[in-house]
C-alpha cells in the first residue's frame, strides 16, 4: 500500500536561496542536489526517470543529425539564405516557413538557418507523448498531475496552487504540483531582484499551505519539494568567434552548437581537432569538459559532441542558438557551482525518512526516492 504522496516541483529554486524561505528551511530533511550538465530537457529525465543523458539518449534539444535535419532538402541554399536573412525577424520567419511541418512548437529562436540542414530535434520533454522511457508519471498512473495548460506565464503558480488545494480537499492521495514561474522571473529580472525575492516569499507560503493541508488530510502521507537547477545573475556576454579564429564551420570541417551557456563541437577534419582543443584550453571564459567528467555526468556519448565546453558562471553567449540577447539570470553552468544546485526537501511521519539526506546529492538520486514513495508500479514484481 503506497503512502499518500505530494510532490511540489519548483522550477529553478536554488538550494542557496533556502534562507529566504524560512518555512521550507525549517524542514528537518533537506538535501543539496548537484544537477547534471544542460537544461530542463535533460534534468527532468534525471529527476523523474533516473536517466542521465547517456542513458536517455539525448543531450540538449537539438542534435547533429544530417539525415533527419528538417532543412536537409534545402542544404544547398541554406548558407546563402543564412547570409541574406541575418536580421533576426527575417531569420525567424524563414525558419518557421522552412520547418512548418516539422515541430512548430519547438523552434530554436535564433538558430542559424544553415544549421537547419545539419541538426534536428532529439530531446523530448518527459510529459510529451513522444518521450518513451518509464517515468514516475508512466509508472504510477495514480499520480495526478495538476495542469498548467491555458495559464499565462508569470501567473501560473497562483492558479496551480488553487487547483492543487482543490485536489487535496477532494482527497487526492498522489499529487504532482508543478510551480514553474520562478524560472522565467529569474531570466527576466535577475535573482537579486525584488520580483525574485517576492516570488520566493509567495512560494514559501504556498508550500506551507499545500503541505499542511495535505498532511492534515493524509496523516500518514509525505511531501517532497524539489527543484531541477538553480540560477545565477548574468554579468557579461561572450561573442563566440570560433569561425573567425579557427576556420569556417561546415560539413567536412566542423560544426558547432551554442546554447546559452554550453558549446558543443563536432569535428570532421582531423587537422582541425588539435586547433579546436587548444582554442578551448586557452579560453579565459569557458571550461572544456574532459572525458572523466563526461563519464561521471553521463554525457560521454561521442554523438553529443567531440568537444563540450561550459561558460564560467555569469556569462552567456551573445548571440547563441537560443537567443540573440542574454537573459538577466541563467542556469546551465558547471554543476559544482553553488548557485546552480537544486534541492530536495521531505516532510512526513518520523522514522519514514526516505534516505540519509547527505547521501542524496544529485538530481539523478531523486527518481528512486519518488518511485519508492509512490509504491510498487504496475508490472513490478
Ligand atoms: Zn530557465
Amino acid at each position: 500500500m503506497p503512502a499518500p504522496t505530494l510532490i511540489l516541483f519548483v522550477d529553478a529554486l536554488p538550494f542557496d536561496d533556502l534562507g529566504q524561505l524560512p518555512g521550507l528551511n525549517g524542514w528537518a530533511w533537506k538535501a543539496r542536489l548537484r544537477p547534471g550538465f544542460g537544461y530542463s530537457i535533460n534534468l527532468h529525465p534525471e529527476l523523474f526517470c533516473g536517466l542521465d543523458p547517456d542513458r536517455v539518449g539525448f543531450f540538449g534539444e537539438w542534435a547533429l543529425d544530417r539525415t533527419g535535419a528538417p532543412g536537409r532538402r534545402y542544404r544547398a541554399v541554406l548558407p546563402l539564405l543564412d547570409r541574406l536573412c541575418r536580421p533576426y525577424l527575417l531569420n525567424r520567419g524563414l525558419q518557421h516557413l522552412l520547418t512548418k511541418r516539422y515541430r512548430p512548437d519547438r523552434i530554436m529562436p535564433n538558430l542559424p538557418l544553415r544549421w537547419l540542414g545539419e541538426f534536428s530535434i532529439h530531446g523530448e520533454k518527459v510529459e510529451d507523448p513522444r518521450f518513451d522511457r518509464p517515468s514516475i508519471f508512466s509508472r504510477h498512473p495514480g499520480l495526478q498531475r495538476v495542469s498548467t495548460a491555458g495559464l499565462s506565464k508569470g501567473a501560473r503558480d497562483a492558479r496551480v496552487v488553487e487547483r492543487a488545494a482543490a485536489a487535496i480537499a477532494a482527497g487526492a492521495e498522489q499529487l504532482y504540483v508543478p510551480l514553474i514561474d520562478l524560472d522565467g522571473i529569474g531570466h527576466a529580472h535577475r535573482r537579486s531582484s525584488e520580483a525574485w525575492q517576492a516570488h520566493l516569499a509567495r512560494l514559501d507560503a504556498w508550500i506551507a499551505v499545500l503541505s499542511e493541508g495535505f498532511l492534515a488530510r493524509q496523516p500518514e502521507g509525505q511531501v517532497f519539494v524539489l527543484s531541477d537547477h538553480g540560477m545565477a545573475d548574468v554579468t557579461g556576454s561572450v561573442e563566440l568567434r570560433i569561425e573567425q579564429d579557427i576556420a569556417k564551420a561546415g560539413p567536412g570541417r566542423f560544426l558547432y552548437f551554442s546554447d546559452s551557456t554550453l558549446l558543443r563541437i563536432w569535428v570532421f577534419d582531423p587537422d582541425l581537432g588539435e586547433a579546436i582543443a587548444a582554442y578551448l584550453d586557452d579560453s579565459p571564459v569557458a571550461t572544456p569538459i574532459m572525458q572523466p567528467e563526461r563519464e561521471a555526468y553521463g554525457i560521454a556519448n561521442p554523438a553529443f559532441g567531440d568537444f563540450i565546453a561550459v561558460l564560467d558562471e555569469g556569462l552567456c553567449f551573445k548571440p547563441s542558438t537560443f537567443a540573440r540577447n542574454i537573459p538577466a539570470a541563467m542556469h546551465g553552468y558547471h554543476p559544482t557551482v553553488s548557485s546552480q544546485q537544486a534541492l530536495l526537501a521531505w516532510r512526513g511521519p518520523a522514522g519514514r525518512e526516505p534516505a540519509r539526506a547527505a547521501a542524496v546529492d544529485r538530481t539523478l538520486a531523486v527518481f528512486p526516492l519518488l518511485d519508492a514513495a509512490l509504491g510498487r508500479a504496475a508490472g513490478d514484481r
